[in-house]
């Protein structure tokens, strides 16, 4: 009868339905039980073009049979060149070199190591990270030292790095921000690098701050010398509106993670792309100096494969203005929804938005929350709130009617409140 499965983030004592999805197409979900669910997180931040994209699923099955996975330490092949090359195409010149990877928190990890490995390699070893508050780079030890701290990773805290924390530009402070960042760049142990999402922050609650103080932020950097690593796993691939969120503030990094998006949020892909200083401290006819880090499935064929369509895709329809179709439905929802007496900071990026409900208690471990989750589900709709921030994140594919619904069911949501 119960499963052997073990969730991620799931509180498997409070027995909440775990529903059993068979299928998937566009922005829709099938249940085993004939139910369908309309995806309005984009099943975690991944699906951007929709489920089972006909393109996608091809290109995969095609791969499949022709070369599943290669070592690839030393080897090469066919997709995994195209991404590369695409990728290379589609971001900043400065962006020259792409270490493949298979999460974004590996995507995270291999930033962090090249940034200390370019400063170890140049002769001037460097180990302090600047981070922003409420960040959030992934769940390994080495992302979630880089990430806010709290209840879910207090257990592991001791062993997790320090690091220099930067405060959020929320609005009104962000001079704070900028001050701190500069003294944090030139006053005792010179940084190695910052890390930052840029935009928006996802998972320390959709939080957004404008462009400008993006561009501020990579200056100073720049100015001190100190790396600037953007953290686009959740923001690449249009999801605010333009493919890089970076380009809206014009700033180039020197180190880029993606993925999410990458195969269209079909198979699991990351790429952590990095300027040629970086790549050239690394280079040499001396081994001691090469790049330490692979992982079994670096830059696997069928995944590779998967991002190469969705990189045709890309390049051969208007998805961008598929994003801005979407983010225009959102904000006219989110004006309705703004005026409603139970809820307050509305925001948004692109085709992000995000909305908190006025309660008590707001934490990540709010009672709200699975109640809401609950709520939706039964209004056939897939969202999950992070405390009481209720965001709708969906497939660029959405259909209005499907918005519409989603929306309705957030305003009835309120009576939870
Ligand atoms: C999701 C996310 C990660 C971690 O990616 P995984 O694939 O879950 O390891 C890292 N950074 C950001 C900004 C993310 O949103």
């Amino acid at each position: 009868m119960s499963s052997p499965v073990w969730h991620p983030f799931t509180q498997h004592g409070l027995k909440e339905a775990v529903p059993h999805i068979v299928r998937g197409e566009g922005a829709v979900l099938h249940t085993a039980d004939g139910r369908t669910l309309i995806d309005g997180i984009s099943s975690w931040w991944v699906t951007t073009h929709g489920h089972c994209h006909p393109r996608i699923a091809a290109a995969i099955a095609e791969q499949a049979s022709r070369l599943d996975q290669v070592i690839f330490a030393g080897y090469t092949h066919d997709p995994a060149e195209e991404v590369a090359r695409g990728l290379v195409e589609m971001t900043p010149e400065p962006l020259a070199h792409v270490f493949f990877s298979d999460s974004g928190s590996t995507a995270v990890e291999v930033a962090l190591k090249m940034a200390l490995g370019y400063w170890h390699n140049i002769g001037n070893p460097r180990h302090r990270i600047l981070v922003l508050q409420h960040g959030y780079h992934g769940d390994t030890i080495g992302t979630m030292s880089v990430g806010e701290r709290g209840v879910y990773n207090r257990a592991y805290a001791p062993l997790l790095f320090d690091v220099s924390t930067i405060p959020f530009p929320a609005i009104g402070v962000e001079k704070e921000t900028l001050l701190a960042l500069e003294a944090a760049c030139s006053a005792g142990e010179p940084p190695a690098a910052f890390i930052v999402e840029p935009l928006i922050l996802g998972a320390g609650g959709m939080l957004t701050y404008d462009a400008m103080i993006l561009r501020e932020m990579a200056d100073i950097c720049a100015r001190y010398g100190v790396l600037f690593i953007a953290d686009e796993v959740m923001t690449g691939w249009g999801r605010t509106g333009t493919f890089l969120a970076c380009e809206q503030a014009g700033v180039t990094p020197d180190i880029l993670c993606l993925s999410k998006g990458i195969t269209g949020g079909s198979l699991p892909l990351a790429v952590t792309l990095a300027t040629k200083p970086i790549f050239d401290a690394h280079y040499s006819t001396d081994r001691s100096r090469q790049f330490f880090h692979s992982s079994s499935y670096t830059a696997n064929p069928i995944a590779c494969a998967a991002a190469a369509a969705n990189i045709a895709i890309w390049r051969e329809e208007d998805v961008l203005a598929s994003v801005d179709r979407l983010s225009r439905r959102l904000a006219e929802h989110m004006a309705t929804l703004a005026a409603h007496p139970a809820f307050e900071n509305s925001r948004q990026a692109g085709a992000i938005a995000a909305i908190d409900m006025k309660v008590r208690d707001a934490g990540y471990l709010s009672d709200l929350v699975p109640k809401l989750r609950a709520f939706f589900l039964d209004r056939g709709i897939l969202l999950r709130p992070l405390g009481n921030t209720i965001y709708v994140m969906p497939p660029y594919c959405i259909d209005d009617d499907q918005l519409a619904h989603i929306f309705d069911a957030i305003g009835k949501s309120a009576a939870l409140s």
